[in-house]
């Protein structure tokens, strides 16, 4: 039987990025991916008509970054020698609150534009914004030198400690502290201001501002600075984009290959086996999947770290999703391409509250029939109800799913009043079709909150499972979630495999 250097399980970013990079460097790697197509939840899925009409829609991520100097993507694409199919979005987007709309630019025109929509304290408002993007500048300075977070042998500790420069002085206090805490100290209590920071945290941290650690915050709120991208085609390019480097430089990929065991023996991986039966053999092994599901596909107990982790750490949401068609004459020219509206002040965020919507750009003509736009609206919500519904009561599972997108249709009619009325095709999607795509542990997607107890250095590290030559990566390790983030766990998983 052959034996691989690397098998992958998952074709997610973090997978690819590490099977590519690897298979770049002379290792064999093989990739076994559950689903028909890569990129896991940053991925597109097509969808043909009776009619012939064809759309494009992204099952998930829809804004990228980590593509400007500094950024993982731009670190792999330099490394591979591929250039990414991306373009810059300016403003990043529109965030519409109850009562205003708030322009998300990544360039200068973000200082007034946060004076103007916040003028309640907007001096101190002002200080801390200054604060955020002075951390945000220190930690983005610091990851671009790649160091091990969190170290996981003597010599990652080594490394890290190189990479340290007097400047990161300023964020030992932050490492410690909430936004919340951080907003208390300069007196904000602007609600207008804390609800725009937390359906920005909410769907770049997973948490709001009473519980987001403050160093991860801060480095969230700053997406728009560092620069948003727009994936042309659809998201799923930038998975095929790794993917066509990977087979390039010999790797392969294999389609409909669930993993079902990883294989041990001595505390060391000897390799995994699929739900088709096939066996495969490999020195590493690198799971792209939740942590959860790593424990789950042990043959063996993992190590205390996982152990502790699969008990401790917070869970994560789900997410309800629309695809729609929509005639683009609803659409003013005008409006950006991806908007975050929040319905009510006095409600939680989540569960059609807060939803988020992408609409593709008209020009990019793959993505929708012509004079139509394929559009991918997303709220958080959390995963068990659903599935209790879906395994007790189907009947009324069908129910909420049609009342959720209801719900989400009345938050985005805020900002698009005509929209319901030109929508052409609608699909729904629950917390269970994302368990039925990409076999997340009960369908929770977009990594885990963003927690003091599970960012930073006390995040997971790629040898949390604690089972030799075995590997994590993906949005359960550190830095966590986002295309740019796994990216960057690839590469730590890349470093560490080589060095191994
Ligand atoms: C609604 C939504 C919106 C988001 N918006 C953004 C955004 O705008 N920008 C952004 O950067 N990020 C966004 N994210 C987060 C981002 O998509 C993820 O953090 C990132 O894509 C996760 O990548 P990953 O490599 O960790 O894993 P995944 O994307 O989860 O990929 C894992 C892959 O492994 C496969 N797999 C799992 N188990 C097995 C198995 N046992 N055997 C074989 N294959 C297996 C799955 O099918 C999947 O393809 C969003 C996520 C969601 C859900």
């Amino acid at each position: 039987m052959h034996t691989y250097d690397v098998i992958v399980i998952g074709a997610g970013i973090g997978g690819l990025t590490t099977a590519a990079l690897l298979a770049h460097a002379g290792y064999s790697v093989l990739v076994l991916e559950g689903h028909i197509e890569p990129g896991g939840c940053a991925s597109s899925y097509e969808r043909k008509r009776p009619n012939g009409e064809r759309y494009v829609f992204d099952v998930g991520a829809t804004v990228f970054a980590g593509f400007n100097p500094g950024g993982a993507h731009h670190w792999v694409g330099e490394q591979l020698g591929i250039t990414w199919p991306v373009r810059p979005l300016e403003p990043a987007m529109e965030v519409w609150l109850p009562d205003r709309r708030v322009v998300r630019w990544g360039d200068e025109r973000w200082l007034d534009e946060r004076r103007t929509a916040f003028p309640q304290q907007a001096w101190r408002a002002e200080q801390f914004w200054r604060e955020q993007e002075t951390l945000a500048d220190i930690a983005w300075r610091f990851a671009a030198r790649q160091p091990p977070v969190p170290p996981e042998t003597p010599q990652e500790l080594l490394r890290l400690g190189l990479s340290v420069r007097p400047e990161m002085a300023r964020l030992l206090r932050p490492m410690l502290s909430t936004v919340g805490q951080a907003l208390e100290r300069h007196g904000i209590t602007d609600q207008r201001l804390k609800t725009y920071l937390d359906g920005q945290l909410l769907i770049s941290a997973q948490t709001t501002h009473s519980t987001c650690a403050w160093l991860y915050g801060a480095v969230a709120l700053n997406l728009a600075r560092i620069g948003c991208y727009y994936a042309e085609g659809g998201a799923w390019s930038l998975a095929k984009t790794l993917e066509a480097a990977l087979l390039r430089d010999g790797g392969a990929v294999q389609y409909r290959q669930w993993v079902e065991q990883i294989c041990t023996r001595n505390g060391a991986v000897t390799g995994v086996r699929t739900k088709r039966g096939d066996v495969f053999t490999a020195r590493h092994v690198v799971a792209n999947t939740t942590l959860w599901d790593v424990a789950e596909l042990l043959d063996t107990d993992p190590g205390w770290r996982l152990e502790q982790a699969v008990e401790d750490f917070p869970r994560g949401w789900g997410a309800c999703m629309l695809y729609l068609g929509v005639d683009a004459a609803a659409l003013p020219n005008s409006l950006a391409e991806h908007h975050q509206i929040i319905r009510s002040y006095a409600q939680p965020l989540g569960e059609s509250n807060s939803v988020f919507v992408s609409i593709h750009p008209g020009d990019d003509q793959r993505r929708a029939p012509a004079g139509q736009r394929a559009i991918t609206v997303s709220t958080h919500s959390e995963v068990s109800r659903w599935w209790r519904w879906r395994k007790a009561d189907p009947a009324r599972y069908r129910e909420e799913k049609a009342r959720m997108a209801e719900a989400m249709l009345d938050t985005v009619a805020l900002a698009m009043p005509t929209l319901r009325q030109h929508i052409r095709y609608m699909q729904a999607g629950t917390p269970t079709s994302f368990w039925r795509y990409t076999h997340r542990h009960r369908g929770m997607v977009g990594g885990l909150p963003q927690l003091r107890r599970s960012s930073g250095l006390l995040s997971l590290g790629p040898r949390a499972a604690g089972v030799r030559g075995l590997w994590m990566v993906g949005d359960s390790t550190f830095p966590g979630q986002s295309t740019a983030a796994v990216s960057q766990s690839a590469v730590r998983v890349f470093q560490a495999i080589r060095r191994s």
